[in-house]
């Protein structure tokens, strides 16, 4: 249910058709990566953060999620770095203060890519459009871990993200531009989401019902998007800022979450 949910294509971007080819596939994949994510709190790295071309300022996709997520593994007990652009982070500083800008792979149990480009086929960054995005990129964080073995899940919405790469064949057939922007950066567990931040409030719900606490509980997206939009933060899909998340205005995005927390205290509660 979580999983149809946050794969709603509000959007209208291709995502349904990856999803419904992915969830065949391996259905029960939002369940295994909350399952992943509650083995493995003790030390999480989440990065976030997708440079818009052309201007390739960072969008308000990706971090309300990444932050949702970090609150979520501090109220279980582990502790969250997050890595993300330095005007991000300083957007954030009222929310979250445990940021990193070199992490050290080995010190962590579980990294997290959330919205974060992904190295295409032929090396170079993509956004949905097909244009190049042309700043640093996290992507190798991702490489590195699962090279030290330390377990990795990714959630994206385009299939340019980092950890779309396990759904690479699909994000070709479905996604516009599929071949070109396509990601081949995988990770051991994947969340396919019509937008990223659904996909970081639909871990957060698995885990919640796994562990019946409501971990969204008192979680403030407008508030934070308000925050990103102030400090010049675009939407990636109208590359203006303003308060609003892939071109979806908050109601849709308040609904959404709300929607989650209303599912999650309902089957805690029949538990
Ligand atoms: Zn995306
Ligand atoms: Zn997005």
């Amino acid at each position: 249910m979580i999983a149809h949910l946050i794969n709603t294509d509000v959007g209208g971007r291709g995502i349904l058709r990856v999803y419904l080819d992915y969830r065949r596939r391996c259905f029960d994949f939002l369940t295994k990566a909350a399952s992943k994510f509650l083995e493995n709190l003790s030390r999480v790295l989440i990065v976030t953060g997708f440079p818009i071309p052309p201007a390739q300022i960072p969008e308000t996709d990706g971090p309300p999620g990444a932050l949702a997520v970090a609150l979520a593994v501090e109220k279980l007990g582990g502790r969250a770095d997050v890595l993300t652009y330095p005007e991000v982070r300083e957007a954030l500083s009222e929310f979250w203060n445990s940021f990193v800008e070199r992490p050290r792979l080995s010190r962590y149990s579980l990294v997290i890519a959330i919205e974060t480009p992904g190295r295409s086929a032929d090396g170079r960054y993509y956004s949905m459009s097909g244009l190049e995005v042309k700043r640093e990129v996290f992507d190798g964080v991702v490489l590195e871990a699962r090279r030290l073995g330390i377990p990795t899940i990714g959630i994206g919405d385009g299939g340019n993200e980092a950890g779309m790469g396990k759904v690479r064949d699909l994000v070709i057939r479905y996604i516009p531009h599929g071949e070109k922007i396509a990601s081949v950066i995988e990770t051991d567990e994947l969340i396919t989401s019509a937008v990223s931040n659904w996909g970081a409030y639909g871990l957060i719900a698995e885990a919640s019902l796994i562990g019946a606490e409501n971990l969204l509980r008192g979680f403030d997206e407008v508030g934070i998007v308000k925050a990103l939009a102030e400090a010049g933060i675009i939407d990636g899909v109208t590359k203006r800022a303003g308060v609003s998340v892939d071109g979806i205005g908050m109601e849709v995005h308040r609904k959404i979450a709300g929607l989650i927390e209303s599912i999650i205290e309902q089957k805690i509660k029949s538990v």
